[in-house]
């Protein structure tokens, strides 16, 4: 039994191995079922065919038998009838054959025994019973029994019965079983044959392509064969090549991006080392040894573990760590430690590390990267001791520094202090030059020769006052102490003034000094009034200095379309011109270019220009060619304002004074200055007029000439030993009838600012030194209503009026002429026009006017009708 199942499970295994064999069996099997079908079939037919023959002939012999039996039996000649059957008693096969009465006795027998006998048997006796037609009374293998009835008329005479062996029929069956069997071996054997080579020959693909999978499964070199085949062999190849290559290709990439992990992991810069989970080292790179001292071979191959080269100290911290990304409390963790080199030293690194986890989240391995931080550290320590030793410094260079502010801040005030000291100090004697030529020039006594002599004075001594202005004004823009100061003028009158002033010069030389005609701007505008006239007297003092012939033009307009509004100034000069890289530098201070010898000034009046139109909020520019002159050209913001917005300060027109007008108080002169000059030039000036004057040293003693004279009017200077100006005034306002008298400093002083402080000590106003004598007398008249005879008196400006009256008794061509003129804006011929005018009266008027730009003013009255009144 058990051998059977032994034998089962052999055949199955041997089955199951493969489809060729399993095709084989199949078809074998299926032909030998076949085979063995159709034999039994065949072999049943054959049988069946072989016993309905015998059958039919014993019925065919049993029918012929009783029809030739019957006369016998009717006439019951049992010889006769014995004979016939005798006769058939020769047929092959017949066991016997009897006739029957229809009793049951036999008549007649082939077999001689059976004769004058009874059947009493029971298919004999069913015989009996049944109606007179052919029976088959036993079908067998082996025979066969049959009966014909014997009939005379309607009635049974007896019965036929034969009774037939099968041994022929049988006999026959075999040898077709034998021949058949014959056949089907043959058969079978070839149809094994026949499945073996078919199943071969249909499995041949697939066992190719097993032997290319199994080849390839086995990294062995294969042919690529039958992916061109149609069938599902062809498919299943191109498939299988398919999923070949693309794991080919894979396993390519792979390696590739393996090799160059391993390439990338030798070589990097820093330590990295792949750790198991219980410590070993499984991979470190070459940066790694070189920190460890230790070979890839020594750590690899030995039990090597990284708690072996940890420094004791650092172990717990590593372990502690090491612990909770084992938990999975840290994803990684990175971490000061020493490790021990193989020469025994320690060395510091930075170490960081990551645990790697497979899908399922086991732990993997460790990644460590590890750096080595010696040198890290070193500097560290370095900068630490760098920091502390900076501090030190920074603290050491605070103080320094601190020192240096404190000096600078000294130094400044030095300066300052310097600047007033000196501007003091040159001022002082400055005035009285100056004052004294003034009054000496006066003197009609005076030779032509002494008069041009004290003309040398005086203008050597006006510029040196420029060139001191000059300085102290750059050292106050230095020190920051300059600001403007926006107020509406009249900017007619200050182009009048400057050009006024600078004709003369120009005439010297022999220039022109012209507006141009199509200037056109507005008279009234708000701005820092003196250091526009500054600026203006700077450039055009500067284009008459450096223009040996020619003439200079003066151009004057808004800038269109801007707010807000700006001024355009322009000084075009003939003269020598700068050349480009010097009209970079001559707003430089102290820069002077050129080679004109008798160059005169400091350098500083471009840098002082500059100054005050940047400070104003404007531009200045310069273009210029060497020998064809240059432009200066300014730009400014300058609102336009209406005349009424203009406080004019009470101005005196004042000619060349005389003597007091008639009429009015004596007036009590105090003069407190210690400088002898200056106290001999304006007592001088005071007597001149005929005051009454008295002189204080100091402002002590100023104060007590106050209480004993009690003049109307002290003219105070600044600065005084014992006590000084401001000091008296306090004290003066301090006693009796000290309120109403009017006092005015007089300060040599530089700064702006010091005004201020005079107006809060109780001063009604002061005068700079160097003064004017026209200062100084309009300060009395502002102050005390003084009243002057002068030389030449003109003309009240309250009187003048022009009206159209006036101007129509000219001449027409004149009139025509001054209205061409003023149309022209051409000052020559305005000028030339109204000299032809032999009226005194109209001619100031209008001469008046026109220098006064007002052209339009002499233009109304041209037309009829016209009343104009002249401010
Ligand atoms: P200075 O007091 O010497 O005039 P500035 O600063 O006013 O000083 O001028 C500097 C220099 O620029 C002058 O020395 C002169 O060489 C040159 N410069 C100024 N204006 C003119 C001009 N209109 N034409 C030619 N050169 C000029």
């Amino acid at each position: 039994m058990k051998l059977l199942q032994n034998i089962v499970n052999r055949l199955r295994g041997e089955w199951a191995l493969s489809i060729r064999r399993q095709l084989a069996w199949s078809f074998s099997l299926v032909a030998l079922a076949i085979i063995l079908i159709s034999g039994y079939f065949l072999y049943s037919y054959q049988r069946h065919f072989q016993y309905a023959q015998g059958t039919q002939s014993a019925q065919e012999l049993a029918q012929a038998l009783a029809v030739s039996s019957t006369s016998w039996v009717l006439a019951n000649d049992l010889v006769g009838l014995q004979e016939i059957l005798q006769g058939a008693g020769n047929v092959a096969g017949i066991r016997f054959i009897v006739v029957l009465s229809p009793k049951g006795e036999v008549l007649a027998s082939t077999l001689p025994e059976y004769i004058d006998r009874y059947f009493s048997d029971a298919i004999s006796q069913r015989l009996l019973t049944q109606p007179a037609h052919p029976q088959i009374l036993q079908d067998e293998a082996n025979l066969i029994d049959v009966a014909a009835p014997v009939v005379t008329g309607n009635r049974l005479a007896g019965w036929v019965r034969v009774v037939l062996t099968r041994d022929k029929a049988n006999a026959n069956l075999r040898e077709v079983a034998v021949a058949g069997f014959a056949i089907a071996s043959l058969l079978v054997l070839m149809i094994v044959l026949i499945s073996i080579w078919l199943a071969g020959r249909l499995t041949r693909g697939l066992g190719r392509l097993s032997d290319v999978a199994n080849d390839a499964e086995h990294g062995r070199a294969f042919r690529r064969e039958d992916s061109a085949r149609p069938d599902e062999v062809g498919v299943l190849a191109r498939h299988l090549y398919r999923m070949l290559d693309a794991r080919e290709a894979e396993e390519k990439a792979k390696n590739e991006s393996e090799a160059r992990f391993q390439a990338v992991f030798n070589n990097a810069a820093i330590g990295l080392a792949q750790v198991s989970t219980a410590g070993r080292f499984m991979q470190i790179n070459q940066a790694f040894c070189k920190i460890i001292g230790y070979t890839q071979e020594e750590v690899l191959l030995q039990d090597f573990t990284f708690q072996r080269i940890t420094f004791a100290d650092d172990l717990a911290a590593d372990m502690n760590y090491v612990n909770k990304l084992r938990s999975g409390e840290l994803d990684s963790y990175t971490l000061e430690k020493r490790y021990i080199r193989k020469d025994g030293t320690l060395v510091w690194v930075n170490l960081s590390v990551s645990l790697l986890r497979d899908d399922a989240g086991h732990p993997l391995y460790f990644i460590s990267a590890v750096l080595d931080s010696t040198e890290w550290k070193r500097a560290e320590e370095e900068l630490k001791r760098y920091k502390d030793h900076l501090e030190e410094e920074v603290q050491q260079r605070t103080n320094e520094l601190v020192l240096a502010r404190d000096a600078a801040e000294a130094a400044n005030r030095a300066k300052s202090v310097f600047l007033s000291n000196m501007s003091h100090e040159l001022r002082t004697p400055l005035n009285a030059i100056l004052g004294f030529s003034s009054m000496m020039h006066l003197d009609k006594m005076l030779s032509e020769d002494q008069r041009e002599n004290l003309d040398i004075i005086n203008r050597s001594g006006e510029h040196l006052l420029t060139l001191i202005n000059d300085v102290l004004e750059m050292a106050k823009i230095e020190a920051g102490r300059v600001q403007v100061e926006i107020a509406p003028f009249d900017l007619g009158n200050l182009v009048r003034d400057v050009t006024d002033m600078m004709h003369l010069r120009a005439q010297e030389k022999g220039l022109q000094l012209l507006i141009d005609q199509s200037s056109e701007f507005p008279r009234y505008i708000k701005g820092d009034e003196a250091r526009l006239r500054q600026v203006l007297i700077n450039l055009v003092g500067n284009a008459v200095k450096f223009t040996p012939n020619g003439g200079i033009t003066l151009r004057f307009g808004m800038k269109p379309h801007t707010t807000p509004q700006r001024l355009l100034i322009e000084v075009e000069d003939s003269g020598i011109g700068i050349n480009a890289a010097d009209q970079l530098r001559i707003f430089d201070p102290f820069i002077q270019v050129g080679e004109l010898s008798e160059q005169q000034g400091t350098g500083l009046g471009l840098t002082i220009t500059r100054q005050f139109v940047q400070l104003m909020g404007g531009e200045i520019s310069v273009t210029s060619s060497p020998g064809a002159g240059s432009t200066f050209r300014v730009e400014l913001p300058a609102e336009e304002v209406e005349a009424a917005d203009i406080s004019r300060p009470e101005k005196v027109e004042i000619g060349e004074v005389t003597g007091l007008a008639a009429g009015q108080p004596e007036y009590r002169i105090l003069i407190v200055e210690d400088q002898l000059e200056n106290q001999l030039l304006l007592s001088k000036l005071m007597k001149n007029l005929g005051f009454q004057v008295k002189v204080a040293q100091n402002g002590q003693q100023g104060v007590a000439l106050f209480q004993s004279w009690q003049p109307q009017l002290i003219w105070m200077d600044r600065r005084m030993p014992v006590m000084d100006g401001l000091e008296a005034t306090r004290r003066i306002r301090e006693l009796p009838g000290g309120k109403e008298v009017k006092i005015v400093a007089v300060t040599a002083s530089a700064f702006m600012e010091q005004r201020a402080e005079m107006l809060a000590a109780g001063m009604n106003e002061f005068v700079r030194k160097p003064y004017r004598f026209k200062e100084i007398y309009e300060c009395l008249t502002r102050q005390l209503g003084v009243q002057y005879t002068y030389a030449d008196m003109p003309q009240q400006a309250e009187d003048v009026r022009l009206s159209a009256e006036m101007l129509a008794e000219l001449p027409s061509p004149l009139r025509r002429e001054l209205r061409a003129a003023l149309e022209s804006l051409d000052e020559a011929r305005i000028n030339a026009a109204i000299e032809q005018i032999t009226d005194a009266r109209l001619h100031k008027t209008l001469s008046y006017l026109a220098d006064n730009f007002d052209y339009p003013a002499i233009l109304n009255a041209l037309e009829p009708d016209q009343m104009v009144n002249v401010i």
